[in-house]
Protein backbone atom coordinates (compact mmCIF):
# COMPACT_ATOMS: atom_id res chain seq x y z
CA UNK A 1 0.00 0.00 0.00
CA UNK A 2 1.02 3.55 -1.08
CA UNK A 3 2.32 5.34 2.43
CA UNK A 4 0.33 9.12 2.73
CA UNK A 5 2.58 11.99 2.82
CA UNK A 6 2.17 15.45 3.20
CA UNK A 7 0.98 16.44 -0.38
CA UNK A 8 -1.65 13.84 0.69
CA UNK A 9 -2.78 15.97 3.97
CA UNK A 10 -2.69 19.31 2.20
CA UNK A 11 -4.85 17.65 -0.49
CA UNK A 12 -7.37 16.43 2.08
CA UNK A 13 -6.94 19.28 4.60
CA UNK A 14 -5.58 22.54 3.81
CA UNK A 15 -7.07 25.70 1.97
CA UNK A 16 -4.74 28.00 -0.22
CA UNK A 17 -4.80 31.49 -0.22
CA UNK A 18 -5.91 33.32 -3.35
CA UNK A 19 -6.29 29.77 -4.82
CA UNK A 20 -9.05 28.02 -6.73
CA UNK A 21 -9.17 24.98 -4.95
CA UNK A 22 -11.00 23.24 -7.49
CA UNK A 23 -8.64 23.95 -10.02
CA UNK A 24 -5.75 23.20 -7.25
CA UNK A 25 -6.99 19.41 -6.55
CA UNK A 26 -6.23 18.74 -10.09
CA UNK A 27 -3.00 19.87 -9.48
CA UNK A 28 0.26 18.16 -8.68
CA UNK A 29 1.07 20.53 -5.54
CA UNK A 30 4.80 21.66 -5.26
CA UNK A 31 6.16 21.11 -1.95
CA UNK A 32 9.10 23.27 -0.78
CA UNK A 33 10.99 21.80 1.60
CA UNK A 34 14.45 24.13 1.93
CA UNK A 35 16.11 27.01 0.56
CA UNK A 36 19.73 28.24 0.06
CA UNK A 37 20.09 31.62 -1.44
CA UNK A 38 17.97 32.46 -4.22
CA UNK A 39 17.15 28.45 -4.63
CA UNK A 40 14.39 26.74 -3.51
CA UNK A 41 14.22 22.85 -2.93
CA UNK A 42 11.34 20.53 -3.20
CA UNK A 43 10.26 17.07 -2.17
CA UNK A 44 12.08 15.63 -4.84
CA UNK A 45 15.12 17.36 -4.52
CA UNK A 46 14.53 19.72 -7.16
CA UNK A 47 16.14 23.35 -7.54
CA UNK A 48 14.04 26.61 -8.70
CA UNK A 49 15.09 30.31 -8.58
CA UNK A 50 12.86 31.94 -6.06
CA UNK A 51 12.03 33.99 -8.99
CA UNK A 52 9.23 36.40 -6.49
CA UNK A 53 10.76 35.98 -3.72
CA UNK A 54 8.37 34.02 -1.73
CA UNK A 55 5.74 36.32 -2.31
CA UNK A 56 7.87 39.30 -2.00
CA UNK A 57 9.20 38.89 1.04
CA UNK A 58 13.04 37.13 0.89
CA UNK A 59 15.46 39.71 0.67
CA UNK A 60 19.30 38.40 1.18
CA UNK A 61 18.51 34.55 0.40
CA UNK A 62 16.90 31.57 2.38
CA UNK A 63 18.75 30.04 5.33
CA UNK A 64 21.07 33.10 5.52
CA UNK A 65 23.62 32.57 7.91
CA UNK A 66 23.59 35.68 10.07
CA UNK A 67 19.63 35.62 9.95
CA UNK A 68 19.67 31.84 11.18
CA UNK A 69 22.10 32.58 13.79
CA UNK A 70 19.99 35.82 15.35
CA UNK A 71 17.25 33.59 15.48
CA UNK A 72 18.96 30.44 17.13
CA UNK A 73 20.28 33.30 19.75
CA UNK A 74 16.93 34.71 20.39
CA UNK A 75 15.20 31.60 20.87
CA UNK A 76 17.91 30.60 23.49
CA UNK A 77 16.59 33.31 25.48
CA UNK A 78 12.83 33.77 24.23
CA UNK A 79 10.56 33.12 21.42
CA UNK A 80 7.97 35.55 22.94
CA UNK A 81 6.36 37.23 25.32
CA UNK A 82 3.38 40.19 25.56
CA UNK A 83 3.94 43.49 24.97
CA UNK A 84 0.55 44.44 26.06
CA UNK A 85 2.00 45.56 29.77
CA UNK A 86 5.19 44.48 29.08
CA UNK A 87 8.42 45.58 26.64
CA UNK A 88 11.54 43.43 25.38
CA UNK A 89 14.47 44.67 24.23
CA UNK A 90 14.45 43.48 20.32
CA UNK A 91 10.79 45.00 20.48
CA UNK A 92 12.50 48.37 21.72
CA UNK A 93 15.17 48.49 19.29
CA UNK A 94 13.81 47.62 16.76
CA UNK A 95 11.20 50.93 17.35
CA UNK A 96 13.72 53.02 17.74
CA UNK A 97 16.06 51.67 14.46
CA UNK A 98 12.57 51.75 12.36
CA UNK A 99 11.73 55.10 13.24
CA UNK A 100 15.43 56.54 13.07
CA UNK A 101 15.91 54.73 9.59
CA UNK A 102 13.67 57.75 7.74
CA UNK A 103 14.72 61.67 7.76
CA UNK A 104 12.75 63.04 9.72
CA UNK A 105 12.83 60.13 12.43
CA UNK A 106 9.56 58.87 12.92
CA UNK A 107 8.26 59.13 16.34
CA UNK A 108 6.67 56.02 17.23
CA UNK A 109 6.54 52.50 15.83
CA UNK A 110 3.67 50.41 16.30
CA UNK A 111 3.84 46.52 15.86
CA UNK A 112 2.12 44.02 14.20
CA UNK A 113 2.03 41.08 12.35
CA UNK A 114 1.66 41.35 8.52
CA UNK A 115 0.80 44.11 5.94
CA UNK A 116 -3.06 44.16 6.48
CA UNK A 117 -2.18 44.58 9.99
CA UNK A 118 0.21 47.65 9.74
CA UNK A 119 -2.74 49.10 7.47
CA UNK A 120 -5.57 48.38 9.55
CA UNK A 121 -3.46 49.62 12.45
CA UNK A 122 -2.86 53.06 10.68
CA UNK A 123 -6.87 53.57 9.61
CA UNK A 124 -7.61 52.96 13.28
CA UNK A 125 -5.05 55.72 14.47
CA UNK A 126 -5.77 57.92 11.50
CA UNK A 127 -9.54 58.36 12.69
CA UNK A 128 -8.49 58.03 16.42
CA UNK A 129 -6.25 61.30 15.74
CA UNK A 130 -9.33 63.23 13.94
CA UNK A 131 -11.31 62.35 16.87
CA UNK A 132 -9.23 63.51 19.68
CA UNK A 133 -8.13 66.98 17.70
CA UNK A 134 -11.65 67.90 17.46
CA UNK A 135 -12.67 66.29 13.57
CA UNK A 136 -14.82 63.43 13.99
CA UNK A 137 -16.48 64.78 10.81
CA UNK A 138 -12.77 63.43 8.96
CA UNK A 139 -14.20 59.35 8.97
CA UNK A 140 -13.57 58.12 5.42
CA UNK A 141 -10.24 57.46 3.39
CA UNK A 142 -9.08 57.73 0.16
CA UNK A 143 -7.26 55.18 -1.57
CA UNK A 144 -6.66 54.69 -5.74
CA UNK A 145 -8.18 52.47 -8.37
CA UNK A 146 -6.34 49.24 -8.61
CA UNK A 147 -4.59 49.53 -5.18
CA UNK A 148 -4.29 46.39 -3.31
CA UNK A 149 -3.58 47.28 1.04
CA UNK A 150 -4.60 43.51 2.16
CA UNK A 151 -7.45 41.22 3.40
CA UNK A 152 -8.61 42.33 6.94
CA UNK A 153 -12.49 43.98 5.76
CA UNK A 154 -10.37 47.62 6.95
CA UNK A 155 -7.83 47.06 4.52
CA UNK A 156 -9.84 45.63 1.87
CA UNK A 157 -12.27 48.38 2.00
CA UNK A 158 -9.03 50.58 0.54
CA UNK A 159 -8.91 47.86 -2.40
CA UNK A 160 -9.27 49.35 -5.76
CA UNK A 161 -8.92 45.71 -7.53
CA UNK A 162 -12.54 44.99 -8.55
CA UNK A 163 -11.90 41.12 -8.49
CA UNK A 164 -10.71 41.07 -5.08
CA UNK A 165 -12.59 43.17 -3.67
CA UNK A 166 -16.26 44.02 -4.99
CA UNK A 167 -17.88 41.21 -3.26
CA UNK A 168 -17.28 42.35 -0.18
CA UNK A 169 -18.03 46.04 -0.51
CA UNK A 170 -21.34 45.80 1.45
CA UNK A 171 -19.47 45.25 3.92
CA UNK A 172 -16.65 47.50 3.48
CA UNK A 173 -15.84 51.09 5.30
CA UNK A 174 -16.49 54.28 3.34
CA UNK A 175 -13.24 54.89 0.99
CA UNK A 176 -13.29 57.51 -1.63
CA UNK A 177 -12.07 55.81 -4.26
CA UNK A 178 -10.18 57.45 -7.16
CA UNK A 179 -7.94 57.10 -10.71
CA UNK A 180 -5.66 59.65 -9.96
CA UNK A 181 -4.87 62.91 -7.88
CA UNK A 182 -6.32 64.98 -10.28
CA UNK A 183 -9.03 63.22 -9.66
CA UNK A 184 -9.15 63.34 -5.84
CA UNK A 185 -8.23 66.84 -6.02
CA UNK A 186 -12.10 67.28 -7.34
CA UNK A 187 -13.18 66.64 -4.31
CA UNK A 188 -14.29 67.71 -0.98
CA UNK A 189 -11.53 67.34 1.54
CA UNK A 190 -13.00 67.55 4.95
CA UNK A 191 -14.24 64.52 5.56
CA UNK A 192 -11.03 62.63 4.75
CA UNK A 193 -9.18 61.38 7.51
CA UNK A 194 -6.36 59.98 5.38
CA UNK A 195 -5.08 59.04 1.87
CA UNK A 196 -3.58 55.55 1.40
CA UNK A 197 -1.15 54.91 -1.07
CA UNK A 198 1.59 52.55 -2.40
CA UNK A 199 3.91 54.85 -3.47
CA UNK A 200 5.66 54.99 -6.89
CA UNK A 201 4.54 51.35 -7.98
CA UNK A 202 1.05 49.26 -7.35
CA UNK A 203 2.07 46.12 -7.39
CA UNK A 204 -1.10 43.73 -7.02
CA UNK A 205 -2.33 45.94 -9.88
CA UNK A 206 0.18 43.98 -12.37
CA UNK A 207 2.95 46.57 -11.24
CA UNK A 208 0.98 49.87 -12.40
CA UNK A 209 4.24 52.73 -11.36
CA UNK A 210 2.69 55.95 -11.01
CA UNK A 211 3.55 59.19 -12.80
CA UNK A 212 6.80 60.93 -11.59
CA UNK A 213 6.80 63.26 -8.99
CA UNK A 214 2.67 62.32 -8.60
CA UNK A 215 3.62 61.29 -4.42
CA UNK A 216 5.36 64.12 -4.27
CA UNK A 217 2.54 66.56 -5.11
CA UNK A 218 -0.25 63.73 -3.39
CA UNK A 219 1.73 64.95 -0.10
CA UNK A 220 1.47 68.67 -0.73
CA UNK A 221 -2.32 68.11 -1.47
CA UNK A 222 -2.70 66.45 1.99
CA UNK A 223 -0.79 69.03 3.95
CA UNK A 224 -2.58 72.01 2.15
CA UNK A 225 -6.33 69.86 3.03
CA UNK A 226 -5.76 68.68 6.93
CA UNK A 227 -5.39 65.18 5.05
CA UNK A 228 -2.50 62.39 6.71
CA UNK A 229 -0.85 60.85 4.11
CA UNK A 230 -0.43 57.19 4.74
CA UNK A 231 2.56 55.38 2.42
CA UNK A 232 2.10 51.69 2.24
CA UNK A 233 5.65 50.51 1.99
CA UNK A 234 4.71 46.71 2.18
CA UNK A 235 5.94 45.63 -1.04
CA UNK A 236 8.05 48.62 -2.09
CA UNK A 237 9.96 48.57 1.21
CA UNK A 238 13.39 47.73 2.21
CA UNK A 239 15.80 48.11 -0.94
CA UNK A 240 13.11 46.65 -3.01
CA UNK A 241 13.01 49.74 -5.44
CA UNK A 242 16.88 50.95 -5.01
CA UNK A 243 16.41 52.62 -2.45
CA UNK A 244 15.55 51.58 1.49
CA UNK A 245 12.03 52.97 1.00
CA UNK A 246 10.24 53.89 -2.13
CA UNK A 247 9.16 57.30 -0.26
CA UNK A 248 13.04 58.35 -0.47
CA UNK A 249 12.91 58.89 -4.19
CA UNK A 250 10.68 61.72 -3.88
CA UNK A 251 11.78 63.34 -0.99
CA UNK A 252 8.38 61.89 1.31
CA UNK A 253 8.02 61.50 4.43
CA UNK A 254 4.30 60.34 4.91
CA UNK A 255 2.72 60.98 8.60
CA UNK A 256 2.47 57.06 8.96
CA UNK A 257 3.65 54.28 6.76
CA UNK A 258 2.93 50.60 7.23
CA UNK A 259 5.77 48.22 6.23
CA UNK A 260 5.67 44.19 7.00
CA UNK A 261 6.75 41.29 3.72
CA UNK A 262 10.91 42.48 4.01
CA UNK A 263 10.81 43.36 6.89
CA UNK A 264 12.47 40.50 9.18
CA UNK A 265 14.72 39.53 5.63
CA UNK A 266 11.77 37.06 4.82
CA UNK A 267 12.12 35.30 7.77
CA UNK A 268 8.98 35.47 9.91
CA UNK A 269 5.84 37.43 10.00
CA UNK A 270 6.45 41.12 11.55
CA UNK A 271 5.08 44.12 10.53
CA UNK A 272 5.18 48.06 11.67
CA UNK A 273 3.12 51.10 11.59
CA UNK A 274 5.47 54.52 11.89
CA UNK A 275 3.86 57.25 13.33
CA UNK A 276 4.77 61.24 13.04
CA UNK A 277 4.77 63.38 15.85
CA UNK A 278 1.89 65.23 15.47
CA UNK A 279 -0.03 62.13 14.80
CA UNK A 280 1.26 60.92 18.07
CA UNK A 281 1.05 63.77 19.82
CA UNK A 282 -2.89 63.68 21.12
CA UNK A 283 -2.44 60.06 21.85
CA UNK A 284 0.00 61.18 24.53
CA UNK A 285 -2.65 62.38 27.42
CA UNK A 286 -3.59 60.50 29.89
CA UNK A 287 -7.22 60.32 29.38
CA UNK A 288 -8.69 57.01 28.69
CA UNK A 289 -10.35 58.57 25.11
CA UNK A 290 -6.57 58.55 24.05
CA UNK A 291 -5.72 54.93 24.48
CA UNK A 292 -5.33 53.26 21.23
CA UNK A 293 -7.75 50.48 21.27
CA UNK A 294 -5.85 48.17 18.94
CA UNK A 295 -3.29 45.12 19.33
CA UNK A 296 -2.62 41.85 18.88
CA UNK A 297 -1.86 38.57 20.75
CA UNK A 298 2.16 38.51 19.16
CA UNK A 299 3.09 42.24 19.16
CA UNK A 300 6.17 42.87 19.61
CA UNK A 301 7.48 39.60 18.81
CA UNK A 302 10.91 38.67 20.18
CA UNK A 303 11.94 36.35 17.85
CA UNK A 304 10.58 38.00 14.96
CA UNK A 305 12.07 41.57 16.04
CA UNK A 306 15.50 40.07 16.82
CA UNK A 307 14.91 39.00 13.16
CA UNK A 308 14.55 42.23 11.70
CA UNK A 309 17.65 43.87 13.77
CA UNK A 310 19.41 41.39 12.11
CA UNK A 311 18.00 42.24 8.83
CA UNK A 312 18.33 45.76 9.44
CA UNK A 313 22.32 45.45 10.73
CA UNK A 314 22.59 43.50 6.85
CA UNK A 315 21.67 46.46 5.06
CA UNK A 316 24.08 48.60 7.15
CA UNK A 317 27.24 46.39 7.30
CA UNK A 318 26.66 44.64 3.65
CA UNK A 319 26.50 47.62 1.28
CA UNK A 320 22.90 45.88 0.26
CA UNK A 321 21.56 48.77 -1.56
CA UNK A 322 24.66 49.27 -3.46
CA UNK A 323 24.17 46.08 -4.76
CA UNK A 324 20.91 46.39 -5.64
CA UNK A 325 21.32 48.96 -7.57
CA UNK A 326 24.23 47.04 -9.77
CA UNK A 327 21.64 44.31 -9.80
CA UNK A 328 18.87 46.40 -11.16
CA UNK A 329 20.65 47.48 -13.94
CA UNK A 330 21.58 43.78 -15.08
CA UNK A 331 18.15 43.01 -14.61
CA UNK A 332 16.57 45.56 -16.61
CA UNK A 333 19.63 45.21 -18.99
CA UNK A 334 18.92 40.74 -19.08
CA UNK A 335 14.93 41.50 -19.26
CA UNK A 336 15.28 43.03 -22.15
CA UNK A 337 18.09 41.71 -24.34
CA UNK A 338 16.03 37.98 -23.85
CA UNK A 339 12.73 38.85 -23.80
CA UNK A 340 11.73 42.47 -25.69
CA UNK A 341 12.18 40.87 -29.14
CA UNK A 342 9.39 37.84 -28.62
CA UNK A 343 6.38 38.61 -30.00
CA UNK A 344 3.95 37.72 -26.79
CA UNK A 345 5.80 40.15 -24.69
CA UNK A 346 4.77 44.03 -24.21
CA UNK A 347 5.14 46.35 -22.06
CA UNK A 348 8.60 45.61 -20.19
CA UNK A 349 8.53 47.70 -17.12
CA UNK A 350 11.38 47.65 -14.14
CA UNK A 351 12.05 49.76 -11.39
CA UNK A 352 15.04 48.47 -8.97
CA UNK A 353 14.74 44.54 -8.54
CA UNK A 354 11.13 44.84 -9.73
CA UNK A 355 10.48 43.83 -13.38
CA UNK A 356 7.44 42.85 -14.80
CA UNK A 357 5.45 42.68 -18.69
CA UNK A 358 2.39 41.74 -19.62
CA UNK A 359 1.65 38.83 -22.37
CA UNK A 360 0.12 39.65 -25.15
CA UNK A 361 -1.30 37.44 -28.54
CA UNK A 362 2.03 37.43 -30.41
CA UNK A 363 0.11 38.02 -33.84
CA UNK A 364 -3.03 40.04 -32.88
CA UNK A 365 -1.09 42.03 -30.35
CA UNK A 366 -3.76 41.88 -28.11
CA UNK A 367 -4.54 40.84 -24.17
CA UNK A 368 -5.27 36.95 -23.84
CA UNK A 369 -8.94 36.20 -22.99
CA UNK A 370 -9.20 35.82 -19.08
CA UNK A 371 -10.35 31.92 -18.82
CA UNK A 372 -7.34 31.01 -21.00
CA UNK A 373 -4.81 31.38 -17.65
CA UNK A 374 -1.72 32.08 -20.25
CA UNK A 375 -0.10 34.36 -17.25
CA UNK A 376 -0.69 31.14 -15.32
CA UNK A 377 0.92 28.17 -17.94
CA UNK A 378 3.72 29.96 -18.65
CA UNK A 379 4.71 29.90 -15.20
CA UNK A 380 3.93 26.15 -14.64
CA UNK A 381 6.56 25.69 -18.09
CA UNK A 382 8.74 28.26 -15.96
CA UNK A 383 8.94 25.23 -13.38
CA UNK A 384 10.42 22.99 -15.95
CA UNK A 385 13.02 25.26 -16.38
CA UNK A 386 14.21 25.65 -13.26
CA UNK A 387 12.48 29.00 -12.15
CA UNK A 388 9.46 29.65 -9.72
CA UNK A 389 7.17 33.03 -10.31
CA UNK A 390 3.37 33.53 -9.84
CA UNK A 391 1.41 35.94 -12.46
CA UNK A 392 -0.83 38.37 -11.58
CA UNK A 393 -3.77 37.54 -14.46
CA UNK A 394 -1.41 37.84 -17.73
CA UNK A 395 1.45 39.78 -16.17
CA UNK A 396 4.65 37.98 -15.47
CA UNK A 397 6.48 39.36 -12.15
CA UNK A 398 10.41 39.36 -11.68
CA UNK A 399 10.78 39.84 -7.94
CA UNK A 400 13.93 38.23 -7.14
CA UNK A 401 15.87 38.39 -3.74
CA UNK A 402 17.62 41.37 -3.22
CA UNK A 403 20.89 38.95 -3.10
CA UNK A 404 20.07 37.96 -6.89
CA UNK A 405 23.73 37.41 -8.59
CA UNK A 406 23.93 38.52 -11.88
CA UNK A 407 24.40 34.64 -13.28
CA UNK A 408 21.18 34.17 -11.67
CA UNK A 409 19.46 36.63 -13.33
CA UNK A 410 20.68 35.58 -16.33
CA UNK A 411 19.05 31.73 -15.79
CA UNK A 412 15.94 33.86 -15.23
CA UNK A 413 15.54 35.56 -18.08
CA UNK A 414 16.72 32.56 -20.11
CA UNK A 415 13.58 30.07 -18.00
CA UNK A 416 11.08 32.75 -18.87
CA UNK A 417 12.48 32.67 -22.31
CA UNK A 418 12.28 28.98 -22.64
CA UNK A 419 9.07 28.78 -20.67
CA UNK A 420 7.14 31.15 -23.21
CA UNK A 421 8.54 29.32 -26.11
CA UNK A 422 6.80 26.03 -24.66
CA UNK A 423 3.85 27.47 -23.97
CA UNK A 424 1.28 27.11 -26.87
CA UNK A 425 -0.21 30.60 -26.63
CA UNK A 426 3.20 32.22 -26.52
CA UNK A 427 4.59 30.46 -29.31
CA UNK A 428 5.36 31.46 -32.10
CA UNK A 429 7.41 34.43 -30.42
N1 LIG B 1 0.03 46.14 1.03
C1 LIG B 1 0.67 45.80 -0.09
C2 LIG B 1 1.19 46.88 -0.99
C3 LIG B 1 0.86 44.47 -0.42
O1 LIG B 1 1.50 44.16 -1.56
C4 LIG B 1 0.40 43.48 0.45
C5 LIG B 1 0.56 42.00 0.18
N2 LIG B 1 0.87 41.62 -1.08
C6 LIG B 1 -0.28 43.89 1.62
C7 LIG B 1 -0.43 45.23 1.88
C8 LIG B 1 -0.82 42.88 2.58
O2 LIG B 1 0.21 42.23 3.24
P1 LIG B 1 -0.04 40.82 3.96
O3 LIG B 1 -0.24 39.82 2.87
O4 LIG B 1 1.22 40.59 4.73
O5 LIG B 1 -1.23 40.98 4.83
Amino acid sequence: MRQENPSDWDRQFAWHPFTNMGLWLQSQPLSIVSGKGCKLFDQNGNAYLDGNASIWTNLHGHNHPRLNAAAHAQLDRIAHSSFLGFTNPPAAQLCKELCQLWTPAFHRCFLSDNGSTAIEASLKIALQYHQLTGHPERNTFASFCGAYHGDTLGASSLGGIPLFFQRFHQHHAPVLNVASLQELETHDPTTLAAVVIEPLIQGANRMHFWPENMLRQLQHWCQAHGVLLIADEVMTGFGRTGKMFACQHENVRPDLVALAKGLTGGYSPLAATLVSESVFKPFESSESAATLFYGHSYTGHQLGCALALENLAIFREESVLERVNVASVILQRVIRRDLETLACVANIRTRGLIAAFDLVHPVSKTPFPKESYVGAKVCLNARNHGLLTRPILDTLVIMPPLCVSADEITQIAAALRSALLATSETNPC
